[in-house]
């Protein structure tokens, strides 16, 4: 008897990434790429999620950009809105991104710790390896299952406009470098933060964790730590590079994790 032959329909997890920080400038100690890998038919759900919070707080008015650090500090828009609200609106984001659909929406995320030798350009390929890395072992996984996944990598436009040609250009020799071009099915993309909620749920990513390593500040990140990628309560989504130089044990919650599983540490 011919056994009859079963078609598994291929489908694609986008990861969106936007930095925090600035990578060359000294006054800011890290540099932070983050973001969120979606599954396909996630991706509805999660901009209806930011549509929900828009609604709730803004009913009636133009599509707002929610872009974290302007909305933290009270800038642009953000500036006649009084901080209680601002809090309330950063909050519902969290919550957002708390309560997302699992393993449809998976964050990862990388503080450099810049250094005088470790700064620039080098310290964004070094953010974006472990992260591509990650994301590619995270389609493996569910290729594993049966569940056959490709990626497909959407940067927020911005600062990466600059590196953009160069990223295309180079990317192909970056991912054989990185062993990542099994499963992403393209070159990365671009797009404005404005024109897609799912980059500004990125950008919320990026922002929490730098919030977190530039000044301690948990109040954003606190809410998600968990939904970055993890496997057996180890987190492999959320990475801190530290300085050769540096002594000590870091007690941050990612390398804080390493050692004791489904734990954060003293920094939450
Ligand atoms: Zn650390």
């Amino acid at each position: 008897m011919v056994r009859p032959v079963v078609f598994n329909h291929i489908r694609v997890y986008l990861l969106y990434l936007d930095e925090s920080g600035n990578e060359s400038d000294p006054a800011d100690k890290f540099f932070v790429l983050g973001g969120a890998a979606v599954f396909e038919r996630q991706t509805f759900f999660l901009s209806q999620g930011l549509e929900a919070v828009q609604t709730k707080h803004f009913p009636g008015v133009p599509p707002l950009e929610f872009h974290a650090s302007p909305m933290r500090s009270g800038k642009g828009f953000w500036r006649n809105v009084p901080e209680a609200k601002r809090i309330e609106v950063l909050d519902d984001i969290a919550d957002v991104i708390a309560n997302s659909n699992d393993p449809g929406v998976s964050l990862f995320a990388a503080a450099i710790e810049k250094s005088s030798t470790l700064y620039g350009e080098d310290a964004v390929l070094l953010a974006t390896e472990p992260i591509l890395s990650r994301f590619d072992r995270f389609l493996t996984k569910r290729n594993e299952i049966e569940d056959p996944q490709r990626g497909l990598v959407v940067f927020a436009e911005g600062r990466f406009d600059k590196r953009a040609k160069v990223w295309v250009r180079d990317f192909r020799q970056l991912g054989t470098r990185w062993g990542v071009l099994k499963n992403l099915c393209d070159i990365p993309y671009f797009a404005s933060v404005k024109e897609t909620r799912l980059l500004q749920i990125a950008d919320f990513v990026a922002h929490s964790v730098f919030m977190l390593y530039e000044r301690r500040n948990p109040s954003l990140v606190h809410k998600f730590i968990h939904r970055f990628n993890q496997r057996d309560g180890t987190l492999h989504g959320l990475r801190h590079f530290r300085p050769s130089t540096s002594v000590g044990p870091c007690d941050c919650p990612a390398c804080y994790n390493w050692k004791h599983p489904n734990r954060f540490g003293p920094w939450l």
